[in-house]
């Protein structure tokens, strides 16, 4: 008899974020792992440690005071007490003195200072011969690492030292962790919270890791060495599977392998529909190494490269001459084909450590992209030049983020002809007629985009932020993500001035956010009158196939039809039902219902 306990399988509901399905065995990331990096700190810098102590003992309180409530209304008061032993630890008088005096006197990170206390009060309690004190060891390691994930942000221990294929299960991850999957073993994660449009979520369809994310108790439902299963085109993880599950999903996988291999002969056809009219396909990029998952798929060009990422990671800023480097090999390896680099969009869910940018209240609507750059030309600049001298190599176009009116973009301009101007000086050569474009995702810009249409050589409407700021939905909050509809008559409005806007003043209008990649909408946008669509790259043979499957009269009459109408649910299911008469083959593949 096989003595082995057969683990219970468990199906868990999320939000799809990234296509593929994978099966592996579970890696716990954010556990007992979080391991800091250490850093010397001046004097001066004290008290700024202090206060990001002070800030994230709130910020875990309140957490804390959220699962307690959680749990006592689910399981019973009696359970959410345990929670009021973590809030005992999280404020133990004692802890945080000894924290702060050993920063104080050590003048290391805080986090590094925080994770040495934590350690000596396990081991401390390990020896208690106390059978009680022993008990409390679990509280203080949960609550500790905690304090210690919100402590270290985006520095967490890196997903690229993972020494065997697992995948990984967290709480959160943020978009740095993601960033270093690409060097590392990660089949494909599954994490509590997240949105579809989160930074996250972006990056692991750019390094085609299928994911999951919002399941909201994962972390709970797994353990270390589980079998999971993660279904990253319907938004399901599978925990423990039956031998029957995991033969239906091997099957599954074959399927989907199968019908991708067979949209990549795509390649070489060009985007553009019966009827003769062309749109670009282009792909987004967070890393110069995305450049051969582009070409494979067959871009036309790169619509978004969203260069924060070159800033991930480390703790001092890319010199000039790093980001040249970078901008130069991926504006060669594309050439003749385009290169839109978007300048640095730090804020919202991408927080740049070493760049000492105090944690806000509303990150999206703070300190964020355009309104950091224009406040710090020193970073701006040292862009612009790196920019600049890559032109010199490829077809690049400049754009930049979060531009909410003229004004900014004026103001950007004249830092660049600034950067021009001392270029020509030194007699550094780069493209006179490199292309400046504004996305639009602030619907003032939207609104104003005839105006700004005067100043911009083109428009990329990024629809990520378009909706989240439209619609008052954070694009990283599962749970208000059934109100985050791409398909809403406001944002087809909204686009549809600002391509009619665009094209009024004879510049061309793209769409780069995550909108593009959802083909029940593709005929939707061709009918619009999109000249551009940039989405992942693995999105591009779907999208070319739908594209090269209508004719645009048609699309035009789906679009005029389709912006009369009064809800995002009679939208969608319109544009559905219409995707699925023109190109029935592919939705049925992707099983679209
Ligand atoms: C967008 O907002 O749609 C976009 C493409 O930019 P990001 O996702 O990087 O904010
Ligand atoms: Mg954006």
């Amino acid at each position: 008899m096989d003595k082995k306990t057969v683990k219970k399988q468990l199906q868990l509901k999320g939000i799809p974020a990234a296509p593929g399905i994978v099966i592996g065995k579970a890696f716990i990331f954010g556990g007992n792992d979080l391991v800091p990096i250490e850093r010397k700190i001046a004097d001066k810098d004290i008290p700024r440690e202090i206060e990001k102590y002070n800030s994230v003992i709130l910020k875990t309180k309140k957490e804390i005071l959220e699962i307690e409530k959680k749990i006592s209304e689910e399981l019973g008061v009696e359970h959410g007490k345990i929670f009021s032993a973590h809030l005992l630890v999280l404020e133990d008088p004692v802890l945080i003195e000894e924290v702060i005096a050993r920063l104080k006197k050590q003048k290391k990170n805080i986090e590094i200072i925080f994770h040495e206390v934590l350690n000596k009060y396990i081991d401390v309690l390990s020896e208690a011969k106390d059978e009680y004190l022993r008990d409390r060891i679990s509280d203080i390691i949960d609550v500790g690492n905690r304090i210690l994930r919100n402590l270290m942000g985006a520095e967490g221990k890196g997903l690229d030292s993972l020494s065997e294929e697992s995948v990984v299960i967290a709480y959160d991850l943020s978009p740095s962790d993601t960033a270093m999957m690409h060097r590392g073993k990660v089949l494909g994660f599954a994490t509590d919270i997240g949105g579809r449009t989160s930074h996250t979520a972006i990056m692991a369809k750019s390094l085609e890791i299928p994911a999951v994310v919002g399941l909201e108790n994962v972390t709970d439902a797994v353990q270390d060495g589980d079998t999971i299963i993660v279904d990253g085109n319907h938004g399901i993880v599978i925990v423990n599977p039956t031998k029957a599950f995991l033969a239906k999903y091997q099957k599954d996988k074959k399927k989907y392998d199968h019908m991708e291999e067979g949209l990549i002969e795509l390649k070489f056809l060009p985007s553009e529909t019966k009827d003769g009219k062309k749109i670009k396909l282009a792909a987004n990029i967070e890393l110069a190494e995305d450049v051969s998952s582009v070409l494979f798929h067959g871009a036309e060009g790169i619509g978004l490269y969203r260069t924060e990422y070159l800033f991930m990671n480390r703790n001092t800023l890319p010199s000039e001459e790093e980001q040249f480097k970078a901008y130069k090999l991926v504006a060669q390896r594309m050439k003749p084909s385009y290169v839109t680099i978007r300048t640095l969009d730090v804020g919202g869910d991408k927080f740049l450590s070493q760049l000492d940018v105090p944690r806000e209240m509303n990150p999206f609507l703070g300190w964020r992209a355009i309104r950091f750059c224009l406040a710090r030309p020193d970073i701006f600049k040292t862009q612009f030049r790196a920019i600049l001298r890559a032109s010199a190599f490829g077809k690049i176009r400049l754009m930049y983020p979060m531009i909410s009116g003229v004004g900014e973009f004026v103001q950007a301009g004249a830092i660049l002809e600034e950067t021009k101007k001392e270029l020509r000086k030194k007699q550094i050569s780069f493209d006179e007629n490199i292309e400046v474009g504004a996305m639009i995702e602030v619907p003032s810009a939207a609104l104003t985009s005839g105006i700004i249409a005067r100043e911009a050589d083109f428009f990329s409407i990024g629809t990520n932020d378009l909706i989240q700021y439209s619609l008052a939905i954070d694009r990283v909050n599962e749970k208000i993500a059934y109100l985050y509809e791409p398909a809403h008559p406001a944002i087809l409005n909204l686009i549809k001035t600002v391509i009619d806007n665009g094209h009024k003043e004879g510049i061309s209008v793209g769409l780069c956010g995550e909108m593009g990649s959802d083909i029940t909408l593709t005929i939707v946008l061709l009918g619009l009158g999109l000249d551009e669509l940039s989405v992942s790259p693995i999105a591009i043979p779907e999208i070319k196939k739908v594209i090269r499957s209508v004719n645009f009269s048609v699309a035009r009459q789906i679009a005029d039809e389709i912006i009369r109408m009064s809800t995002g649910e009679e939208i969608h299911k319109f544009a559905t039902n219409k995707m699925k008469e023109l190109v029935p083959e592919i939705a049925t593949e992707l099983g679209i219902e």
